[in-house]
C-alpha cells in the first residue's frame, strides 16, 4: 500500500492544534502523532512531505457550488473538471453542488442523474449534489426518501426565480424533511417585491448595475429568511439551512429564532459578503456587472455583522461559485442589469481568503476557520468524519498552508475557467502549498498534479450537528 507521511506540521485535529506527523496509508489517515514512521509493507512505498513551519488543515469542504449551471441565458463556465481543478489548487477537496432547475414537472432524480453524467470522469476531487425541489406533489415527497437512500440527503428550495415554491409547498417539504431528518436549504428572497422593483427600475430607464442591489433590498432577503424560519418552526423544528446569508437583519432573525428555542437552524455565508460591498456596483465602465449576484453585495455594516456572526452564529462559509465570462456573458447586462447572468467565481479563493482575511487578521481563530470551512459543512451535510476532519480512519484529505507565503489575488494566479476574479488585487498572507485528496497530492505550489476523473461521488448520510 502506498503511504504518505506529512511531518512536523502544525496539525489542526479534532481536538487540538499540535506540531506532529500524519501518516496516511492508502486513502485514509492511519495515525497521528510524534515521530511516526510507517511499518512493514507500507515502508517500501512512502512519500514524505516536510511540513515544518506550515499549517495542516482538513481539506476544504465547499457545500455551495454551481458547476455547469445552466441559467437559460448562459451556462456557468466551470465544469466538473475545470471547477474542481481550481478547487484543488485553492485547498478544497470536497464539494456539494447545487444543480440547476430541470425541465418543468421533471422527477426529483432528473437533475441528479444529469449531474452524475456531468461529474463522472471529470471531477478531480470528491463530490456530491443537493437535490433541487422545483414543484411538489406526492411523487416528489416520496422520492425524497428514495434519493436519500442513494446519498442525497439535502434539498434546495427557492423562494424566487421561475421555479419558486408556494408557501403551502414549502411547508409540505419542511414537514417531510422533519419526518426523514433531511436538510432543507433555501434561497430566501421575496419574489414579489423584487420583481416589482426590477420592473419599476427598467421602466424608469434605471438599468445600470448600481440598480441591481436596490432592486433586491436586504429586507427582501431577511423577510424570506424569517418566513422560512417560522415555517420550519410550524413543521416541528424541521432542519433548515439558510444559504448565502448576506445581511445583518437576516442574521438578527436567525439569532432571535434560536433565542426563542428553535432547533435545527443553520446559516451559511460566503467570502464575497464578508469582503466586498455594494460600492462595487458603482465602478466605472461596466465593471459593476462582475458583482451581479443574488443576493447582492451589501453595505459595510452588513459585512461587519457577518464577521461578528462568524464567531458563533454562522455555521459555514461556502462560495456560491458560479462563474460567467465578463467579456461575453456578464456584458449581456451592459444596457440592462436584469439581462446579466447572476453569479461570480470563488471556489479557488475561499480557503486563502478566509485564512488571510480571517485568521491572519485575527477576526476568527484557526480552529473556527477550519470549523467554518471544513468540519461544520461536513457535519451538516452528512460527510463527517469521512470528510472535514484530520482523524484516524478519516479520508486523507489535507491542505498544507504556508503561513509565510503571500499572494495577490489575481486572475493570472487562479485556475477557474473565467476571465476575472472578484477579489483581484486583494493581498493575502498564507497560501495552500499542498492539497492532498485520499492520500494523493493533487496540487502543489498552485499547480494541479492529479488526474482527471479521480474524484468520487460521496453517498451522504444525515445531518450530524446539533444546534
Ligand atoms: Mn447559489
Amino acid at each position: 500500500m502506498k503511504s504518505l507521511l506529512v511531518k512536523n506540521g502544525l496539525v489542526v485535529t479534532e481536538t487540538a492544534e499540535t506540531v506532529c506527523d500524519v501518516l496516511c496509508e492508502g486513502e485514509q489517515i492511519a495515525r497521528i502523532g510524534k515521530d511516526l514512521r510507517p511499518d512493514g509493507a507500507s515502508a517500501a512505498d512512502i512519500e514524505t512531505i516536510d511540513a515544518s513551519g506550515k499549517i495542516v488543515i482538513p481539506g476544504g469542504v465547499d457545500v455551495h457550488t454551481h458547476l455547469n449551471l445552466d441559467v437559460g441565458i448562459a451556462v456557468a463556465s466551470d465544469d466538473f473538471f475545470t471547477g474542481t481543478v481550481a478547487a484543488a489548487c485553492g485547498g478544497t477537496t470536497t464539494i456539494v453542488d447545487h444543480p440547476a432547475f430541470g425541465p418543468a414537472g421533471c422527477d426529483l432524480d432528473h437533475q441528479i442523474k444529469k449531474y452524475h453524467g456531468f461529474a463522472e470522469g471529470k471531477a478531480v476531487i470528491d463530490y456530491s449534489f443537493h437535490g433541487v425541489i422545483q414543484h411538489v406533489d406526492d411523487k416528489v415527497l416520496t422520492m425524497m426518501e428514495t434519493l436519500a437512500e442513494q446519498g442525497i440527503t439535502s434539498y434546495k428550495v427557492y423562494l424566487t426565480y421561475g421555479f419558486k415554491l408556494s408557501d403551502a409547498d414549502v411547508f409540505k417539504v419542511l414537514r417531510r424533511a422533519k419526518e426523514l431528518n433531511l436538510l432543507i436549504t433555501v434561497h430566501p428572497e421575496n419574489d414579489g417585491v423584487i420583481n416589482l422593483l426590477r420592473e419599476e427600475f427598467r421602466a424608469a430607464g434605471k438599468t445600470g448595475a448600481e440598480f441591481h442591489p436596490l432592486s433586491r433590498p436586504a429586507e427582501c432577503e431577511a423577510e424570506a429568511i424569517n418566513r422560512m424560519i417560522l415555517f420550519a418552526r410550524m413543521a416541528d423544528n424541521a432542519p433548515l439551512y439558510i444559504v448565502h446569508l448576506s445581511n445583518k437583519l437576516g442574521l438578527e432573525f436567525i439569532n432571535a429564532a434560536r433565542i426563542r428555542g428553535q432547533k435545527n437552524l443553520w446559516a451559511e455565508t460566503c467570502p464575497q459578503y464578508l469582503l466586498l460591498d455594494d460600492s462595487r456596483y458603482k465602478l466605472p465602465g461596466h465593471e459593476g456587472l462582475k458583482y451581479i449576484m443574488c443576493p447582492p453585495l451589501r453595505g459595510k455594516a452588513d459585512k461587519e455583522s457577518l464577521w461578528q456572526g462568524l464567531k458563533a452564529d454562522i455555521d459555514t462559509v461556502a462560495t456560491d461559485h458560479c462563474p460567467f465570462f465578463f467579456e461575453t456573458k456578464k456584458m449581456l447586462g451592459k444596457d440592462d442589469f436584469t439581462k446579466c447572468p447572476s453569479g461570480a467565481p470563488g471556489i479557488e479563493e475561499r480557503i486563502p481568503l478566509m485564512y488571510g482575511e480571517g485568521v491572519v487578521k485575527k477576526r476568527i481563530s484557526l480552529r473556527r476557520f477550519t470549523d467554518l470551512c471544513c468540519a461544520n459543512p461536513a457535519r451538516l451535510f452528512g460527510l463527517y468524519p469521512q470528510k472535514g476532519v484530520i482523524a484516524e480512519g478519516s479520508d486523507a484529505d489535507m491542505v498544507i498552508i504556508d503561513p509565510d507565503k503571500t499572494a495577490t489575488m489575481s486572475k493570472k494566479l487562479l485556475h477557474e475557467n473565467v476571465d476575472y476574479s472578484a477579489y483581484e488585487g486583494i493581498e493575502v498572507q498564507g497560501w495552500p502549498v499542498y492539497t492532498i485528496s485520499r492520500g494523493e497530492v493533487i496540487a502543489q505550489n498552485g499547480e494541479f498534479c492529479g488526474r482527471q476523473g479521480r474524484g468520487k461521488f460521496l453517498k451522504r448520510g444525515q445531518v450530524q450537528r446539533k444546534r
